[in-house]
């Protein structure tokens, strides 16, 4: 972009005296993961985007579905008719209000796997998650790569907010308490207002902005309420007992996942991965009996329908399969997908 372009872009933010060319151009030299393209995280990018965040790397391994919509900005109807990744359509539309920045999405559920390597080149990671487990392996890999990071967690009217810088004050694990160590409904499925999203990602916005133009940023845990319509503002120390941040006990990092096929939280979605390491080439891919309806995004990732099955095979071989509930068909129906990716000689073996 041009530097006449650039001034005049941002303008209006150039003018506060906070930010400044100075501060215009530090933004675009700053670099973000956004861990979660749900109604917080999109928020988040698309915030980040429009101020000129020059790198944003977003990410989730869900498709977006009709009852995204009422709280999700970036999302349309269309997008659901096409069963379009949250992290495609994320990185397509952040490309369309910014394209001078730099935006690169990621299909995949977040784990002890793949964090460190997802966070490791940025200088600041949001969580867009929509549960306490994700929350903790992030503030596990924070805690090791010393990144700063930004929770936010929504639910009916309430939500909170967090700047967590992990190299001093209170970390996620300290604000969870020690007792935390996993509970069994952490995908249960809560109604949340669209109003109570837009309210703790405008403070959540200020903050991530605010650290990034190196300006003092408030590490206070902000509680909202959007029926009474209070903000309240806690002071949080460090429990100097704290089994994340003090001693250095990574429970969630440390917990790798076992088994080929498992549940991934969050609804009704099997994850199946293969047996060798693999490499899909999707553009060998065309309609055979078995493989009826296929999308396939970037040579990266394809959507694929079988009955009333979702879905969602990624390059590694790594699948991501919704409305199945049966361990031994998901994996008959990945076995025979796979079969039919092997006679068009798309998959290569590593
Ligand atoms: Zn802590």
């Amino acid at each position: 972009m041009e530097l006449t372009s650039f001034i005049e872009r941002y303008s209006r933010q150039i003018m506060l005296k906070e930010v400044g060319v100075k501060g215009q151009v530090k933004l675009f030299k700053s670099r973000v993961a956004v861990i979660g393209c749900g109604a917080t995280g999109t928020a988040l990018a698309e915030f980040l985007a429009r101020a000129g965040v020059g790198f944003i790397r977003v990410v989730d391994r869900d498709i977006i579905e009709l009852s995204n919509l009422h709280r999700t900005h970036l999302f349309r109807e269309l997008d659901v008719l096409e069963n379009l990744p949250k992290a495609y359509a994320c990185a397509k539309r952040l490309h369309e209000i910014n394209s001078s920045i730099n935006v690169e999405y990621v299909v995949d559920s977040v784990s002890a796997d793949n964090i460190e390597k997802l966070i490791d080149d940025v200088d600041l990671v949001i969580d867009g998650s929509d549960n306490i487990e994700t929350r903790l392996l992030i503030n596990e890999a924070c805690i090791i790569l010393n990144k700063p990071w930004i929770m936010m967690g929504v639910e009916r009217w309430y939500g909170m907010t967090k700047f967590i810088d992990v190299s001093k004050g209170a970390c996620y694990q300290c604000l969870v308490g020690r007792r935390y160590r996993g509970r069994e409904n952490v995908c249960e499925v809560l109604g949340v207002s669209n109003a109570i999203v837009s309210l703790v990602t405008s403070i959540a916005s200020t903050l991530a902005l605010k650290y990034l133009l190196e300006l003092p940023v408030e590490e206070d845990l902000f509680i909202v309420d959007a029926l009474d319509l209070t903000i309240r503002k806690i002071k949080l120390n460090r429990n100097p007992e704290c089994s994340a941040c003090v001693k250095k006990e990574f429970v969630f990092l440390n917990k790798k996942e076992s088994g080929r096929i498992r549940y991934a939280c969050g609804s009704n979605m099997i994850e199946v991965l293969p047996e060798k390491i693999l490499k899909i080439d999707f553009s060998r891919l065309r309609e055979t009996d078995i493989l009826k309806h296929i999308k396939v995004f970037d040579n990266k990732v394809a959507y694929i329908k079988v009955g009333d099955v979702d879905m969602m095979l990624l390059d590694n071989g790594k699948a991501l399969i919704k409305n199945i509930k049966d361990f031994s068909k998901a994996e008959e129906l990945y076995n025979n997908i796979l079969k039919e990716l092997n006679k068009l000689s798309a998959i290569h073996y590593l």
